[in-house]
């Protein structure tokens, strides 16, 4: 066990890279550290990581580097993880080669290391350290290593040389996505649609310290709007399919021309005629079992209430369910934050829409925000358009919903 001292130096290495690079501090606290009893000090130098996003903490190591230290290395592993560097892994996944495992790792590192400037350990694999321009890829140093393979590098010692801190160790399948003896796939990891959020969360905190005019490394500046795009384009997507179904439900009229316009504020005792015609009730239905995360679904109904608030139904218009294997108490949210999610077992989204629909009159408009592991029901609703926005690539909607995919729209 790790004594209490040694976690609060943990606790203090997380605050200092939090504080050294706030756009990443939602992602850091993503991090689960996992005491790993197993391996060799050594191997856990970099205090690796894995696709769920654990990260593996040796006591030894934890005890032996500066708080300074520590927390280089989780920037350092928090990239590898956002940076999808175990998916983008280019070598042999059947057969595993040491060799291309190690070159990937330095590819990999040169390409985080050179936007943590200032923070970084003097010894650690940077582009010039390979030899290589600043500012590539990992494929672009990957490439140029497999062609021309350094000959005499400080991460090559010659045999009998201890090894210097860069070359013990290494970043862990958070870094290639093969596994690791210390790897511990029984604990609870976090899930790909969480991992995608917490990248998009933090791309956008990236955006607002660019528009706020802060300094932010060019590396996460282009990763950034690679990331974005996507997003941008799913938003439009929701966005394009709320506006659709609410102009349908309120009689195919597009409330958008409904809200007061310039020259109704001139003439305040004018009601306009279309005024008076209600705007559609919404609810928003979301799945709170167990594979989805509190976060993953603040960020979805931030993206769908945002949405609905452009377009100009409020909150009296808007009731949200959550439903597990059971629906639960209607509410109306005021704020994000203060909505209660329930739920936390099986899901039956089923029990969600009957809950929906018991409402007299029905809403206009149901969207439901799942990952689409769920039975459905089997007939669309009579009179309720209905979206789904599904939170997981390999979820699956029924054919007479409109579906909107966070990943793969474009
Ligand atoms: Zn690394």
């Amino acid at each position: 066990m790790a004594s209490p001292e040694l976690w609060e130096k943990w606790s203090a290495a997380r605050v200092r890279a939090a504080h050294q690079a706030p756009y990443l501090a939602n992602a850091l606290l993503s991090l689960t550290p996992v005491l790993a009893t197993g391996p060799s000090s050594g191997e856990l130098r970099r205090f690796p990581a894995d696709p769920g996003w654990h990260v593996y903490v040796g006591t030894e190591e934890l005890a032996r580097q500066s708080v300074q230290e520590v927390s280089f290395w989780l920037i350092h592993q928090v990239t590898h993880l956002l940076r999808e560097h175990a998916r983008r892994y280019p070598g042999s996944t059947v057969h595993p080669q040491a060799e291309e495992q190690r070159t990937w790792n330095l590819a990999t590192d040169a390409e985080i290391n050179d936007d943590l400037t200032p923070l970084r350990p003097s010894e650690v694999t940077t582009p010039s350290t390979l030899g290589l321009p600043d500012d590539g890829t990992a494929e672009q140093y990957w490439h140029a290593l497999r062609t021309n393979p350094p000959p005499d590098r400080h991460h090559r010692p010659e045999p009998g040389t201890p090894p210097s801190p860069d070359t013990a160790g290494d970043c862990g399948s958070g870094c290639d996505g093969l596994p690791r003896a210390w790897d511990r796939d029984d604990l609870p990891a976090l899930s790909p649609t969480a991992a995608r959020l917490t990248a998009l969360d933090t791309a956008r905190r990236i955006r607002e310290r660019l528009n706020a005019q802060d300094d932010v490394p060019a590396g996460w500046r282009r990763w950034a709007d690679q990331v974005l795009e996507p997003a941008v384009s799913w938003r439009r997507h929701l966005s394009a399919k709320v506006r659709h179904g609410l102009a349908e439900a309120a009689g195919r009229v597009d409330y958008t021309y409904r809200r007061p316009s310039r020259r109704a504020a001139a003439l305040p005792d004018v009601v306009l005629p279309s005024m008076r015609r209600p705007l559609p009730s919404v609810t928003v239905l979301i799945d709170t079992s167990g594979s989805i995360t509190e976060t993953m679904l603040a960020q979805a109904l931030a993206e769908v209430t945002g949405i609905l608030r452009a377009v100009g139904v409020g909150r009296r218009l808007l009731t949200v369910i959550t439903c597990d294997a059971r629906a639960y108490r209607p509410q109306t949210v005021t704020r994000i934050p203060a909505l209660h999610l329930d739920g936390g077992g099986g899901t039956d989204l089923r029990a969600g829409f009957a809950a929906a629909l018991a409402k007299r009159p029905p809403p206009d408009l149901i969207i439901a925000i799942t990952d689409g592991r769920t039975p459905w029901p089997a007939h669309p609703p009579r009179t309720t358009r209905v979206i789904v926005a599904l939170l997981d690539a390999n979820g699956q909607a029924p054919g007479w919903a409109e579906t909107v995919r966070l990943e793969g729209a474009s």
